[in-house]
């Protein structure tokens, strides 16, 4: 205790502390506060410790305002703030990897004991109430604000926390795998978590055109209408599917419309600029443009390594920050992309139960790092591969039946050759056993929507992809 310094603000950083643990959700508040302690201070000066310098940098973006207006409001100093890093002690650090974790048994005498603390991880304690539309791991507490998206995540967090009201309607647009459906899932979820009872509706635009489509066919238009116009928050993603889908965009102007009218909060994205959208009415695209309309861009360095810094500490794998940086430096299109890399090398480790050391990282990683698209990719390799990862065979993707068993294995080969070639839906449907094209759309919206709400999804697919690229190197 520093009993002999004249200037000890502890009291005041405590106070803080319980004044910010009422205003903010219980989630954010354990998330970020529960892990940084009174460090010491000077004349003017608080010093703060925090577990690492990701988490300073986060902290520092996400609440140094606020912390320094709270410690004026009850000290009526301007304080300045310092961050200090402590290393948590060896029986406070994060697991080792530890493989019975991923299914095997293996002794480990030297784990470590639980820790008691809680960790950083955004699915921490207190489980929330799942939404039935959305992902639960697609939460603002593990979205890693950084160069590329601060006025977006900002935008979010504020929309959940008062929905309806100053950015309404919001559109975020940018390009694949930047964030956008991670983003907009959260708004989703942070109301959700805090108040169950406010309507959600979170949708692709995809589903929407089909669901609109599937009721005016049923006949059941009335349902249809009531289900969008009767929400309190409508999320829409991937708006740039609407293009002249013209009926669907007439349906949701008067949705749009419909909630606009009674301050409903709507939230889209898009993969750019509505300005640059084609075959969409100009009174929606007006709608569109209404309110705020955010970008996000490619992440640079120093926020791919904190975004993937940050997936290896909620993973709880041994991946050295020189992997890490190899990665990024390697990696620049997009937050997939990082992820998907990372993922590879995660399933080598554990595969082989080995340290990823820079140089096995550099050689698993040759072909992602100097030629991600491949042309010589072929329907048959995608349909053999795929097949085998389902034990079935390439023909049972091409015959005619329908069985659950054969039906999804052969959506997620249509999907899957969507992604990595060129073919159009009528080729495709073609090479499927001479199925219609919008068989095959049909087949790509089941596999994305499910990827949307089920977490094991997209592991699945990428697991399939790998091994259609390695088969392709062979
Ligand atoms: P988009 O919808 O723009 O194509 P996604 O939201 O699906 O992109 O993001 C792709 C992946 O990257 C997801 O797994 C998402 O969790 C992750 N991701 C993107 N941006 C961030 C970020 N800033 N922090 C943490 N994860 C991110
Ligand atoms: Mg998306």
């Amino acid at each position: 205790m520093d009993t002999l310094n004249r200037w000890d603000y502890s009291i005041f950083w405590q106070e803080a502390l319980n004044q910010l643990k009422n205003e903010l959700s219980d989630q954010e508040f354990v998330m970020w506060f529960r892990n940084i302690a009174y460090s010491n201070s000077e004349e003017g000066r608080l010093s703060l410790a925090v577990p690492s310098s990701f988490y300073r940098d986060q902290v520092k973006q996400r609440y140094l305002p606020k912390i320094r207006d709270k410690l004026y409001e009850l000290s009526g100093f301007q304080l300045e703030v310092d961050f200090v890093i402590q290393k948590r002690d060896a029986a406070d650090a994060p697991p080792a990897f530890s493989p019975a974790e991923h299914g095997k048994t293996v002794s480990t005498p030297e784990a470590p004991a639980q820790r008691s603390v809680p960790r950083f991880s955004p699915v921490s304690d207190e489980p929330r109430k799942k939404h039935p539309d959305l992902r639960p791991d697609y939460i603002f507490e593990n979205f890693v604000i950084g160069d590329n998206n601060t006025l977006a995540a900002n935008a979010c967090m504020a929309i959940s926390k008062n929905p309806g009201t100053a950015y309404n309607p919001c559109l975020i647009y940018g390009g694949v795998g930047l964030g956008k459906t991670h983003l907009i899932q959260s708004i989703g979820n942070s109301v959700h978590a805090t108040n169950p009872d406010i309507k959600i509706s979170y949708v692709t635009a995809e589903t929407f055109t089909n669901e609109f489509i599937e009721a005016i066919h049923h006949n059941k238009n009335h349902q249809f209408k009531n289900k969008y116009r009767k929400v309190d928050i409508l999320l829409i993603d991937d708006i740039h599917f609407l293009q002249d889908k013209t009926g669907t965009q007439e349906e949701l102007f008067h949705t749009f419309n419909a909630l606009y009218d009674s301050n409903k909060q709507m939230v889209f994205t898009c993969d750019r600029p509505v300005s640059e959208l084609k075959q969409l009415t100009d009174r929606l695209r007006s709608r569109f443009e209404r309110g705020l309309n955010v970008d996000l861009q490619a992440p640079a360095f120093e926020t791919r390594f904190a975004i993937l810094k940050q997936k290896v500490e909620e993973k709880k794998v041994p991946i050295t920050d020189e992997v890490i940086e190899l990665i990024c430096r390697n990696v620049t299109t997009n937050v997939r992309d990082l992820e998907a890399a990372l993922t590879r090398l995660i399933a080598y480790a554990d595969l082989l139960n080995k340290k990823v050391t820079v140089d096995i990282a550099r050689q698993q990683l040759k072909d992602v790092f100097s030629n991600p698209k491949m042309s010589n990719i072929t329907m048959e390799m995608i349909q053999r591969v795929t097949a085998e990862y389902f034990n079935l065979s390439s023909n049972d993707l091409r015959g005619k039946k329908r069985t659950k068993a054969i039906a999804f294995p052969r959506q997620v080969a249509m999907f899957i050759t969507r992604e990595l070639t060129e073919f159009s839906t009528t080729e495709v449907g073609l090479e499927f056993g001479g199925r219609d094209h919008t068989t095959v759309m049909h087949a790509c919206q089941r596999v994305e929507s499910r990827m949307q709400t089920d977490p094991s999804m997209e592991p699945i697919i990428q697991r399939i992809i790998r091994q259609i690229k390695e088969y392709g190197t062979k």
